[in-house]
This record gives C-alpha cells, structure tokens and sequence, in this order.
C-alpha cells in the first residue's frame, strides 16, 4: 500500500507513520517526493490495514500498489529516480555514459582507454576484474589485481568504476574499489547476490537476465530496494531470441516500457546487445532516441587483441565519434549528455 501523507506533515508525523506501518508487522520505505512524502507499505496483508492507517491524523489517503513490484513501481514514486556516482548521473533527464574494455587486462590498457572515453564524454569506466565467461577455459578476469588497477585508472582520470560481482561474498571486496556493483545477466535472479548489493547500499547496475520478462527483471531490482538501496540503474542487454544474425536480440522498446511502469533510470547495452563493433554505433543512436538514460559501450585501445568480446567492442575513436552523435540527438530530445573534453597534450 501507499500510504500518501498530508502536505503538511513534517519529521515527527512521518516517523509516527512508520511506527504505525511497523506495528502492522509490514515494512516501512519511506518515499521523499518533490510534491509530498509517501510511505510505501510493503508486506503480506491480514486484515484491516489499510482502514486502520486511513484513519491516522497525518494520512491523506492510503491506495493499494496494483503491480508485483512494488518499490520500484512509478506508482510508488512519480518522479525519475537520479543515481548520481562522483561524476557520473543516470536518469532524470541525463544521459549519463559507462564506457571501457570488456576485461580488465593491464594497467596500460585500462589508463589509455579511461583517458579516452573521458575525453570523448564518458563519465563511467567498465572493465571486468570477476568475469562470467561461457567457457570455464577462457579469460576469467584479473580478479583483485584488475580492482585495483581499475582504482589506479579512476585516480587517474576521476570516472566511476563500474565492476561486475559475481557473489556474495565477493561483494566486500568489490565495494572497496568499485563505485558502482555490476550484477551480470546471468545473475540476474541470484537473490542472494541482489540482497547482498543491497544492503551494501553502494549503487547497483542491474541488467536484464537473457530470457527475463520485465516484471522479472523488476521484481529483480525489488530485492536490491527492499533492502533499502534505491540507487539502482536498469540495464537493457539484448535477450535470447530464434535470431542468430546477431549474439542477443536488442528490443529497445524495453526503454519507454519500463520508462512507464518504473522511476528507475534505465540504460542500454548495444555491446552485448549486438555482439557486432558494426552495430554498436547505430544501437547506441537508436538506444539514445528511444530515451534510454545512458549507455554501456564496450571500448578497447586495440579491439582485435581484447582478450574477451573482441568482436562487439568498437575502437577510442569510434567511440568518440559515436558519442557525438549521441549528444546531438540527446539535444534533439531535451535531454543532457556530459561534454566532450579537450585533448589535453
Ligand atoms: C559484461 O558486461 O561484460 C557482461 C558479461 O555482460 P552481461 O552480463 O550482460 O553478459
Ligand atoms: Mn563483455
């Protein structure tokens, strides 16, 4: 239920309210919106509840949530959900860019590609230290060493480092190097991995299991909310699909579906997506008209020696120009994307 407070109520009214939905035996999230405070209600139903919490002097009205999820429904809370990571802003308006190799390989390579995608406008860096990979017999990532030289590329330049974990108990870890917590398609309904991120209260990139429905794919994001973490970014990455000609099928209208039902920012991954360097620059254009919030491109200083996802990764330059276009689209729209910055000698 949604329990809508009065405008007037202030500190103290809320906190009763709370008290009152806890003594109900239901959990309480509290909703701070630009036009009023709303509590969102969340538990199994007995009996009276909704007439009792009616019936207190600082509600206004109390209305059931109709949809499965319910913290993350935009029933709960009208307005965009903004998650804002150093520089790095997804949602309400900004386009915000993640951009950077598939795997972390080397600190040379991982420092040259987060000065470029910088400088081309990117204010995310991702690179996998923890990677899922099909094959127990391919690269499976850095580990440690690639957090850390994640952190020394993010001394480096300033961009959030966005990282994948793979399990809970990698999650501390994690958190100490990265800024935001990758949860990778293929964990998308590892429920104990998205409590995990959640309580850990850092910002989470969630992205769409391959064959996830959306209310999946919501009630997913709802593990990582009911924990009490609203920072999370929705990520769309194609899904499996009869189609062969490319890796994954991306359905971009997955960005103005969820842009209905949901607050949370939502962005794309044509990397993934297509699984072709051709297709990534007009996936990324189509993703940015269609509304998307942000972009997860994959972006190597030499794609052809990327030791993971060669194929779908687009070179520096590639990307810079990529980035431009995106920015005049974004313009197009009403929407904001961050500059490209001069090269500095
Ligand atoms: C990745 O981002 O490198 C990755 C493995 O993505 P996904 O989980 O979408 O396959
Ligand atoms: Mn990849």
């Amino acid at each position: 239920m949604i329990v809508v407070l009065k405008k007037t109520a202030d500190e103290a009214a809320i906190r009763r309210v709370v008290q009152h939905v806890e003594r109900l035996g239901l959990k309480a999230h509290v909703i701070v919106g630009t036009q009023r405070t709303v509590v969102a209600a969340i538990g199994e139903k007995r009996g009276d509840e909704r007439e009792t919490l009616s019936s207190l002097p600082e509600v206004e009205q109390v209305v059931p949530i109709l949809a499965p999820y319910k913290i993350a429904s935009r029933e709960t809370r009208p307005e965009p959900t903004v998650v804002r990571v150093r520089e790095l802003v997804v949602g309400g308006g900004h386009v915000g860019v993640i951009a950077g190799p598939c795997s972390v390989e080397s600190e040379e390579q991982i420092v040259e590609v987060a000065r470029a995608v910088k400088a081309a406008g990117a204010r995310g860096l991702r690179g996998g230290a923890f990677k899922p990979r099909t094959s127990p017999y391919s690269f499976q990532g850095l580990k440690e060493e690639g957090l850390r030289l994640l952190a020394l590329a993010r001394e480096e330049t300033g961009l959030a480092v966005v990282t994948e974990v793979m399990t809970p108990h990698q999650v501390e870890l994690v958190a100490r190097y990265a800024d935001v917590l990758q949860i990778g398609a293929r964990n998308m309904q590892n429920y104990n991995l998205l409590q995990a991120v959640g309580e850990s209260g850092m910002a989470v990139l969630l992205k769409r299991g391959p064959a996830a429905t959306m209310d999946e794919f919501l009630l997913a994001a709802e593990y990582i909310l009911d924990q009490g973490n609203t920072n999370v970014i929705l990520c769309e990455r194609g899904i499996r699909t009869f189609e062969t000609h490319t890796r994954f099928t991306l359905p971009l209208a997955t960005v103005p579906y969820l842009r209905e039902r949901t607050h949370l920012p939502i962005i794309v991954d044509p990397s993934h997506g297509t699984g072709i360097a051709s297709l990534v620059p007009p996936m990324c254009r189509a993703a940015i008209a269609v509304g998307s919030d942000g972009l997860i491109v994959e972006v190597h200083p030499d794609p052809s020696r990327a030791l993971s996802d060669a194929a779908q990764t687009i070179d520096p330059e590639t990307f810079a120009e990529t980035m431009e276009a995106c920015r005049r689209i974004a313009e197009t729209l009403g929407l904001t994307m961050d500059e490209a910055l001069p090269v500095s000698s």
